[in-house]
Order: structure tokens, then sequence, then C-alpha cells
């Protein structure tokens, strides 16, 4: 049992950025408006993260380690989540085949917090001797998670602690792009200097101009499209179901784009997408934005963008593993040379 699980998880939670891009998306979902990361050797024997979000409900400790089950979606789903992010519910569960968890939480209404502690998937004993129920303890309100000890044991062979660390940085300004209203802090475990800081309410320029430097940002377009095609009800059964997808569903998406103009020049091309806040990787969709700068920049030049994009959950291919970061959706074709056809007329006017 404990060997596949491990086995498992251990594809969803290959390192100890993967956790950290999980862990960032509890905080989000529950409205942090901050979140402090500590880490020790790149995440590799200790991450930890706390946010000032809703917190957890002591009657749902029990189970937060679980994997998919019935209990924990009647416990958990809240439909709002599924209908952005398709419900998965096994991040926790994985994290806990390869690391051990430990949970400390406080909502709103609770009047003291509850610390709790998991391994494979359940709870288990802070020390020796104690009972598993989460035990009462002092905290404030948000939730605080601690994934420490024989942590990623198999990974550590494989992977240098700076490498690590240099990964769970970039996921960090990745989403502190996106989320430029949310205050983010990265520090080594002992360093008292942050290695990455980003204030509460700033905006995505503001961000961007932060983290990837002045250039950028002083040279960033901007663009918001999208498209609403709405297929007539009738008719649909007259029409060939030769896409049968295609044909009963209207093509509905929106996309916030920002990228360097012309002139910009940088080595190596950085590219953010998200999709339903979701960061996520597209080769296609990178390919595809290369193209259209390769012949406007010199030679050896960069862009950057910055995508979000907006689908239909429904249209976000599910076969593809959710924790997966590549992606697949509907559509995918057509949204993307709408995105670089967009950007090339955008680029082009800016070249006049
Ligand atoms: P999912 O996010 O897909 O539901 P997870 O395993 O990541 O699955 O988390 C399980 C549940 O635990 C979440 O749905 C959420 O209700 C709760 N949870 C996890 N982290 C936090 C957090 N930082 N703040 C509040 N609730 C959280
Ligand atoms: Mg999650």
């Amino acid at each position: 049992e404990s060997l596949i699980n491990k086995i498992a998880a251990g594809e969803i939670i290959h390192r100890p950025a993967s956790a950290l891009k999980e862990l960032l998306e509890n905080c989000l979902d529950a409205g942090a408006t901050s979140i402090r990361v500590t880490v020790k050797e790149g995440g590799l024997k200790l991450l930890q993260i706390q946010d000032n979000g809703c917190g957890i409900r002591k009657a749902d400790l029990p189970i937060l380690a679980e994997r998919f089950t019935t209990s924990k979606i009647s416990t958990f789903s809240d439909l709002s989540k599924i209908a952005t992010y398709g419900f998965r519910g096994e991040a926790l569960a994985s994290m806990s085949h390869v690391a051990r968890l430990s949970v400390v939480t406080k909502t709103k209404t609770e009047t003291c917090a509850w610390k709790a502690h998991y391994l494979d998937g359940v709870l288990v004993e802070g020390k020796p001797g104690q009972t598993v129920d989460p035990k009462p303890c002092a905290g404030n309100d948000g939730t605080t998670i601690i994934a420490s000890a024989a942590l990623f044991p198999y990974i550590q062979l494989k992977r240098s602690a700076s490498d690590e660390y240099a990964r769970i940085l970039d996921v960090m300004t990745k989403y502190a792009i996106h989320n430029p209203k949310v205050a983010f802090v990265c520090k080594k475990v002992g360093s008292n200097t942050p290695d990455l800081s980003t204030p509460p309410n700033a905006d995505k320029p503001q961000a961007i101009r932060m983290l990837y430097g002045n250039a950028i940002s002083k040279d960033l377009l901007h663009a918001s499209f999208g498209a609403k095609k709405v297929q007539e009800a009738e008719g649909v059964e007259d029409v060939e179901m030769a896409d049968a997808e295609d044909t009963n569903r209207p093509e509905s998406w929106s996309a916030e784009a920002r990228f360097t103009n012309p002139n910009y020049q940088s080595k190596k091309m950085v590219f953010l997408l998200f999709i339903n806040h979701r960061l996520v990787e597209s080769p296609r969709m990178k390919r595809a934005l290369e193209n259209v700068y390769s012949g406007i920049l010199p030679k050896g030049a960069s862009p950057f963008v910055y995508l979000s994009l907006q689908i239909d959950p429904r249209d976000v291919d599910v076969n593809v593993h959710p924790t997966k970061k590549e992606v697949h959706f509907l559509n995918e074709e057509s949204i993307t040379d709408q995105i670089t056809s967009r950007l090339q007329r955008a680029l082009a006017a800016q070249s006049q």
C-alpha cells in the first residue's frame, strides 16, 4: 500500500517546488493577503508556508490529507471551486506520502488555533504518547503548513538544494506577479533577509518591475481580449456531429497579456502562463509566441510574456493529470492563433 502511494505521490509532488505550488494555490484559494514561505535546503529538509486566509475548520482536520474520497467531497466540495479549478483534493494527501505534514490553523470563529500532524494520508501523533486528535494551541487566523522531517527522502538523492531553492523562488515570483495584491515573502531558515518580498496591494506592472527589473516593465504592452461565440440552440440537431464537443459548446474565453515591446532585449524568454489562475506550461503556446517575436527581435534577444487565460473549466483537458503542469484545452489551436495574431498586431503598431 504505502510504496504504491509513495510512488504515485512522488509523481505529483516530484520536487519541493511542485509542493510549494500546490500549497500556494491553497493559500490563495483561502483568500490570503499575506503568504510567507520559509525553506531549509531548498525545501528538501523543510518547507513552511504561513497564510492569513480563512483557515480550516477543526471538524475538517481529520480528513484533510485523505485522498479524493466521498467524505472529502461532501466536506470540502465548494461549488465555485469546482467550477474554477475542477475538483482535485489530493495535493495534501500526496504530500503526506512524501513528507510529514504539520498543520496549525484557525478560522475567524474559532477561539484558538488547532494543530495536527499527518503521515501517509492520516492524522498521526505529534509526539509519541500524544493522542492523534487535533490539539488546541496558540495561533493567528489563517493556516501554517510545515512539510518536514524526512521530506522527500528519495527526491533528496537526485536534487541539489540550491537548484531547488531557485525553482521555489521562480514559482513564487510567478504567483506574485499573477496576484499582485497579495504580499509574498520567501526566505531561508535562520535568515533575516528575505530573498523575495512583495508589498500588498501592488498592481501587475509594479510587481513585474519589482521582480523582473525596470527594463521589462518600462517596455510592457498590455492587451485584454477574448471570444464569445454563442451557437444557436436550434440547428444543433441538424448539424453533423463531426466535432461533438465543438458543436454544442460556445467557445468562450478571455485573456490578459503583458508583453515586452520590440525594443526589449533579454537573454532568455520569460513566459508566464496562467490558466484559470493555475500556473501551467504549454510548449505549443510558448513556441507560437516565440515565433511572433522571432521576426521582430534582433538575433539572440528574447521576450517577456505574461499571459492569463480564463477558459471554461469543462474545456480544460481532465485527462492530463490536473497537477501536471502541461495542459491541454479545447480549441487550443484556435485560441493560440487568436492570441498570437493579437500580439502580432500590437507589436506591429509599436514598431511603426
Ligand atoms: P484541493 O485544494 O484540490 O481541494 P488540497 O489537498 O490541496 O486539495 O486541499 C484540501 C483542502 O484543504 C482544500 O480544499 C481546503 O479546503 C483545505 N485547505 C488546504 N490548505 C488550506 C489553507 N492554506 N487554508 C484554508 N484551507 C486549506
Ligand atoms: Mg489544493
